[in-house]
This record gives C-alpha cells, structure tokens and sequence, in this order.
C-alpha cells in the first residue's frame, strides 16, 4: 500500500479537501499548484489542485488513486494558496469554492463539463488518433458530456486529450457561447478624390462662392485636415455650424464623399505617450502618497471628481515597473471604464493586460498564463474584482480604484468577497503596497483612515482649477404647487437643460431606477399584476408593451384589462429612465437622447457603443442609471440633472445614506470637467434632508460626522460586522420553521446581537422563499470565535433532516 498521499482541492463547495494517494514517483514529481485530474463519489471525475503533500493516511476513508496528473509545472502559486485560504476563513466557505471562482473554466475540466465541436475548425489533419476519435463522435451529436469520452475512448484519463482538443480549438466547451462583437462603425468624411490639387481648389471654392453655406463647410474641411486625423462627419457638422443636409449636398456634388471606420475602443494602436506633468497639487499628493508608503501599506487618496487622481495613480505604476514590479489595477466594473483602458493604454502600452469575467475563455486563459510567466505584457493588469485571483510572481502595487463602490462585492455565488478588502491581504502577501482611490470613500475606508490604521491623503483642488460644480435643490412640492411640472420636469430644470443645449453642451439626467420602475396598477381595485415565480409587481417595458420581472426575466404582454376586476383602468405608477426617455424626446424633438442602463448596454459591448457615442456628441442628453456615477470623464458636459433624490433616501439599509451621498456626488461630478463650472440640478420633495444639504456643498467630512454616530448608535459597522445567513426552500413552512429554530440556536449563543429573523424586501425569488437572520459582532469580540460558533450551529442544522434540502447562505460583510 502507498505511504505517500497529497491534499487535493476539489471545486465543489465543500470546507475540506480531500485525501488522495500516489506512487512515490508522483510524490516525487507532484508539487503545490498542479493539478489532478481524480475521481470523486461513484461516478465523478473533477480537476483537483494539489494543496498538501504528506504521508499521513486519512482516518475516516481509504485514500483512492488519483487518476493523471495534469500539470508538469505548478499553475496556481503558493501566494495565491495562501490569499485562497485566507478568502476561505474570513467569508467562510469551501477552498473548493474559491478555487472555481479563481481558475478560468478551461482548467476546471470536469466528468458533466459538455463539449461542442467548433464548426469553424478544418485542420482535422492535426489531430492524434484519439482526439480525432473524439472530434468525428461530434459530427453525429451534436454535444458530449467527458463522461461520454471517456466511454468513447474506454479509459478515465481523457482530461489530457480534451485540453489538446480545446488548445486546437477543434472543440469549445459550454460556459464559452460569448456574443459575437457587432462593430461600431463610424461615419467619416474626406475630399473627394477630384480635388486634390491646389488648382482645383481654388476653382472649387470659386464655384462655390454663390453657395455660402457649402463653402463654409469646405473652409470648416480644411481647418479640421489641418490636424491630419479623420474628420468624422459629426465633427464637420459641429465646427461650421451646417446642417447634415449641406454636407449631403456637397457629397451629392461629388466635393467630399463618406467612408466608414470601425471603432475598435479597446485596441491598442501602437504608440505610447510620456506620461502627463503632474501639477503642484498632484505632486504634493503623489509625494505623501510615497511617504505613507514608508510606514503603512495601505494608503486612502481621498480626491474630489476629477482632481487627476488617475495620472497620480499613473506614477505609482510607472515606478512600480521600475522597480520589475507587477502592477494591478481594480475598477469596479471593467464595461464602464474602457476610458480608463485607453488612458493607461497610452502611457503602458503593450505592458497591460485587461482581464475581465465577459472575456472569452482563451482569452482568459491568456492572461491568466502570461500574468504566471510574468511576460512583459502582463506588467500591468487592469480588471473587475475577478482579477484578484490572477497568479501574481511579485506584485507591487494595487490601485482599487473607486473603493466605494459597491459592485467590489460578490454576493452570488459563493465565495461572497469583498475585492477589496481581499486585495489588501493579496497586497498584504506579496509584501505590496496598495491604494485605494475615491472622491467619495466608503465610511468603513474612511474610518480605518482616521484611525491611522490606513495613510490619508487628500487632493482637494480639481485639475485646471476648474470649480465643483454648483449643486441647487429644485423644491418639487412647490413646483407642484405653482403647476411648474412639465411630466418629471421642473421649469428650472428644463431651462436650464435648453440652455445648455443652445451652447451645444451636453447633459446627463440621473434616474435611480431602483425599486422604482413603473408599474402598473389598476385604479379601480388598486391591484398590480405581480410576477408568478418572484414576490414581485411586474414592470412595464413601454416600448415592448411588456410587463418583465427583473428578478427571474419573467415576461408577457401588456394586458388589456385588469386581471383581478377586469376594468380597463391599468395604469403606469412610478417612473423609470425609458420614460423619461419618452418625455424628453417630446420635449426636445431636435436632440439627440441617448438612455444608458440594463435593457441598452446589454452584452460585452454595450456600454462602450453609448460612450463612445456620447464622446463624439452623437448624444445630446443622456439619461441613465447609477451606471453614471462610475468614474466617466466627459468635457463638454455642463449639465448634470437628479430627477427625484427621495427614492435613494429612502431605501431600506444602514447603508442608504452614505450610498445617496456617494451616487449624488458622484453624478454630479460629470459635469464641468474639463473648462468651466459646471451646474447640477437636484428635483427633491425634501429639499432640507440633511443629506441633500451636504451633497449641495459635497461636505463629505459632514457626512461622515453624522452617519458615524448613527452606525455607532444602532450598532453597524464600522464599530460591528456583519453577518448575515440566508436560507432559501421552495417550500414556505421549511423555510420558516428553518428560520425559527436557526435565530433560536444563535440567540443562544450571541443574544441580542441576532437581528431577525426577517424577510428580504423580495421574499421569494425563482419559486424560492427567501428567510434572513443577521449577527452583529461587537468590536471586542473575537471574529475567529464567532465564526466556529456559526459554524457549530450550521452543522447541528444541516444534521436535522428536515432542514437538510435548505439552502445555507452565509455572506460574511453582507453590505
Ligand atoms: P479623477 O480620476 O480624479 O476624477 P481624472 O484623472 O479623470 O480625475 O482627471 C480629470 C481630467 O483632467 C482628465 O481629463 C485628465 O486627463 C485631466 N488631467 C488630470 N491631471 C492632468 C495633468 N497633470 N495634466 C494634464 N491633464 C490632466
Ligand atoms: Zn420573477
Ligand atoms: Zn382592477
């Protein structure tokens, strides 16, 4: 029998990892980090991590063989290992779990993975003997699970030849069906081919001398060529003040002619740029950034909007790789910031690597290979929260950038992380320093400043001195009163939006759609067609006629009559971006209105083709949702309006406050970026609420004054953590008597610091109820403690059988 034996993570969610034994020559060869392919239970192979080597038998099972081994080198390192353990404690879960949120599924594969024949593939002459095998059973069905390659080629160690198959691309594998990318092409124009020379020319402009709004556009023409860039038609249109029309004509006329370009925003074309001259005010900030360095390794930069937080964080990065440092840089969500991709693109170059979940699977793979070999183009990463589990060789630096923002946070599926605060013990382990960047910071970060357990520095002066804009408060109950609304427009705001648009400026609205889409509701019974699977009233979709759940995607027609009295008396309740839409289109019929949330930016490049639009003044007035608030530098906008404020301050969480503050401040800070001050207007029923008023100044110190003594009063964090645990059945009574005997146990142990048992706002979602209880953990008290007892608790629960088909969610930081 073999003496040797190695601990293998297996990507199921499960706390342990498993016992698996070896010959010695495998003992000899195996190292942390590589990966196994093994059996699992009756039927299941799955791709395992070596976690342990050792020569201690497992007491409650016999050790089976591990079936191949799939890596001659390790793949994941000893960083990453200890960062997955760490995840694995602090939000407790399954090293199992991390492991499949870390890997791309290419590394992953597993017994139900299902494979597809890539009909694109044609050098069938490359493949060996077996993966041809394989390849020829996909002619006749159309998908095989590796169970049925493994009965195909009667042996179990097919994971070898599936990867060769998958690196030839002859197959693909399901998580891999992405959206084919539609590009984007742009309308330019140029001098037609005719008039080339300067005779030409001037006979040309003579023509044209009796048509002077042509020949306007001609001279326009040439002041543009001047700068030898494309000149998009937009362009033209703008800077000689013609009409689309004229330029028509003059294309009619053969003068100028169209042609197209395809905006490719994420492709690099090449060259690189020095990076900018600080001013006085960045350089003072960069310079105590480097300071706080020497003594801590965690650094707050608490920069108004635009104050050129971005080109301080460029320096960092630029002496990190000086130093033969890698460099990793974290925006909340990587569709809304190609902006910061091409910034950082034109000083690095070829040295970044963008890393994102919505990447293709080889893509990912890519990265994921070059970061490990640290090759050159993988210097700098730049990506979502997943890029945290990238296998760093030494990494310097980390930028959260936008530290606030809530998208840092996994809540589904597990493992439930803030990147974050995972980013800091990752920084933590590689001896790294990081920083975290926000005009509005969360009041956790902030408080961990104070506290001198982070650096602070501030940037308080916006770059060009430019001002923060001007916030007023539009009162809506006295434009109610006076009749001043037009729809969801004050007077004010609408005057204010027209002359924006008279200086052909740009402006942004701002409607926070959340909890407060339209609905319908009937006027006679008062009732509202409600989604069958989810506690939910349906919303409607005026330009479908359709009535969707945005919970589960539940959708159907309008209906004529009401379902519960069968009056024709259905009507719209509440209002969402898509209306306001609809409203402003009628209000300004000459401009162009772009909306920008979920239904309009769907797919990998949605977003990107409504900035890029938004960019070129293709859009005059753009409407969207918090999507705004994340980090967009626009300069010609001078507009920045907040329809309804109240909606955000009174949402339901300790949170809610600080979040108002955050997004407010944030969207208004789109506006006058670039030359002059820029306005904001805010519609409010509460035009005295103590979070308004310190928007309108944005006293962000004031904030935090005050939302710290509530958390301190009514026992929230900063001063207490929370946890949270959620169980979800289809079946009501389970749950609920789940719910009772779980807060009992707890209260047992923990007493008044279990708040609940309650219901999620949405209390079943997909048929599922939905029950929560939270634990408050005081300062004092142990976290590590308090966690063994939860999970006491949990393995008592999970021991009954009744609540055994329950499902145990626990989200460590549930906020
Ligand atoms: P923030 O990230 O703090 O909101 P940004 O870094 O986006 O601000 O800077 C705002 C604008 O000012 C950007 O358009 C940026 O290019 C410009 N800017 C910032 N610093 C400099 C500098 N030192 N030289 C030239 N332009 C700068
Ligand atoms: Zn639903
Ligand atoms: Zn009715």
């Amino acid at each position: 029998m073999s003496v040797y034996f190695i601990d293998v993570i297996i990507p199921i969610p499960i706390q342990k990892t498993f016992t698996y034994s070896v010959t010695a020559m495998e003992y000899e060869f195996l190292k942390k980090g590589m990966r196994v392919a093994v059996s699992f239970g009756k039927t299941k192979m799955y791709t395992g991590l070596v976690f342990k080597l050792h020569k201690t038998p497992p007491e409650a099972y016999e050790a089976k063989e591990i079936l191949q081994i799939l890596d001659d080198k390790p793949i994941v390192t000893e960083h990453q290992l200890k960062h997955w353990e760490w995840i694995s404690t602090y939000y407790m879960c399954g090293l199992g779990d991390v492991y499949r949120a870390a890997l791309p599924s290419a590394f992953l594969l597993e017994s139900e993975t299902i494979i597809f024949k890539n009909e694109t593939f044609e050098n069938d002459d490359i493949l060996s003997d077996e993966e041809f095998l394989i390849y020829e059973a996909l002619q006749h069905q159309s998908q095989l699970t590796i169970h049925q390659v493994v009965d195909i080629l009667g042996k179990k160690k097919v994971l070898p030849i599936i990867n060769e198959l998958l690196h030839k691309s002859a197959i693909y594998i399901k998580e891999e069906i992405y959206e084919q990318y539609k590009p984007k092409l742009i309308k330019y124009v140029r001098l037609h081919g005719n008039y080339s020379s300067e005779n030409s020319l001037e006979s040309l402009l003579t023509e044209l001398s009796r048509a002077k709004k042509q020949r306007d556009v001609v001279l326009s023409y040439f002041q543009l060529a001047t700068f030898k860039k494309p000149i998009k038609v937009k362009e033209l249109e703008t800077v000689s003040g013609a009409s689309s029309a004229t330029i028509k004509a003059l294309v009619d006329k053969d003068v100028l002619e169209y042609y197209l370009i395809q905006t490719d925003r994420i492709s690099f074309n090449g060259n690189t740029n020095d990076l900018k001259e600080l001013n006085e005010f960045q350089e003072q900030a960069l310079q105590e950034i480097k300071t706080s360095f020497k003594t801590k390794e965690v650094t707050l930069l608490h920069g108004i909007t635009s104050s050129g937080k971005t080109e301080v964080y460029t320096k960092l990065i630029q002496e990190t790789l000086d130093s033969g440092k890698q460099a990793l840089f974290l925006l909340p969500e990587i569709a809304l910031t190609t902006q910061i991709i091409v910034r950082l693109q034109h000083y690095f170059g070829n040295q970044i690597s963008v890393f994102h979940s919505k990447y293709s699977m080889n893509e990912r793979v890519e990265v994921w290979n070059n970061v490990l070999e640290n090759k050159s183009k993988a210097q700098i990463i730049l990506g979502a929260r997943s890029s945290i589990f990238l296998p760093f060789k030494d990494l310097g630096l980390i930028v959260v950038d936008e530290e606030h923002e809530t998208s840092y946070k996994q809540f589904e599926p597990s493992p439930r992380y803030n990147a974050r605060d995972a980013a800091i013990v990752l920084s933590h382990i590689h001896q790294g320093k990081i920083v975290l960047g926000s005009a509005t910071p969360s009041l956790e970060t902030y408080f961990n400043a104070s506290e001198n357990k982070y650096g602070f520095v501030t940037l308080n002066r916006r770059f060009g001195n430019v001002q923060l804009p001007q916030i007023h408060l539009v009162d809506m109950k006295e434009k109610q009163r006076k009749r001043e609304m037009t729809g969801h427009f004050s007077d004010t705001l609408l005057k204010h939006i027209q002359e924006a648009l008279d200086l052909k400026e740009q402006v942004i609205l701002f409607q926070n759609r959340r909890g407060f889409s339209p609905i319908i509701e009937c006027k006679t019974c008062g009732v509202s067609p409600q989604c069958p699977n989810c506690d939910v009233s349906l919303t409607f979709h005026k330009y479908k006629q359709e009535l969707k759940c945005h919970y589960c995607n539940y959708q159907r027609a309008m209906p004529n009559s009401c379902g519960a009295c069968g009056s024709n008396t259905l009507s719209t309740k509440g209002f969402g971006t898509e209306q306001i839409e609809l409203e402003l289109k009628e209000l300004f019929p000459n401009h162009i209105i772009g909306r920008m949330d979920l239904d309009t930016t769907r797919g990998k490049y949605g977003y990107q083709k409504i900035i890029g639009a938004f960019e070129a003044r293709e859009i005059d007035i753009l409407v969207g949702t918090q999507m705004l608030s994340k980090g967009l530098d626009f300069d010609n906008v001078s507009l920045v309006g907040i329809l309804n404020a109240d909606m955000m301050l009174n949402f339901p969480d300790f949170r809610a406050h600080e979040r108002a503050f955050q997004l407010m401040v944030q969207v208004s800070g789109r506006a006058g970026r670039s030359k002059k001050q820029g306005k904001v207007l805010i519609q409010t029923y509460n035009p005295y609420h103590q979070i308004l008023q310190q928007v309108s100044s944005t006293d962000y110190a004031a904030m935090y004054k005050e939302q710290l003594e509530d958390r301190w009063q009514y026992h929230y964090p900063p001063y207490y953590r929370l946890v949270k645990i959620t169980l979800k059945h289809k079946d009501y009574q389970k749950v609920d008597a789940g719910i009772i005997w779980l807060s009992k146990a707890l209260q047992n142990v923990f007493r008044e610091h279990v708040l609940g048992p309650s219901e999620p706002a949405v209390s079943r979602i997909r048929n599922q109820y939905i029950k929560n209880v939270m634990i408050k953990i005081p300062p004092k008290q142990s976290l590590g403690k308090t966690k063994q007892e939860i999970d006491k608790i949990k393995n008592t629960f999970q021991a009954i059988a009744d609540f055994r088909p329950i499902r145990f969610i626990i989200d460590v930081d549930a906020y």
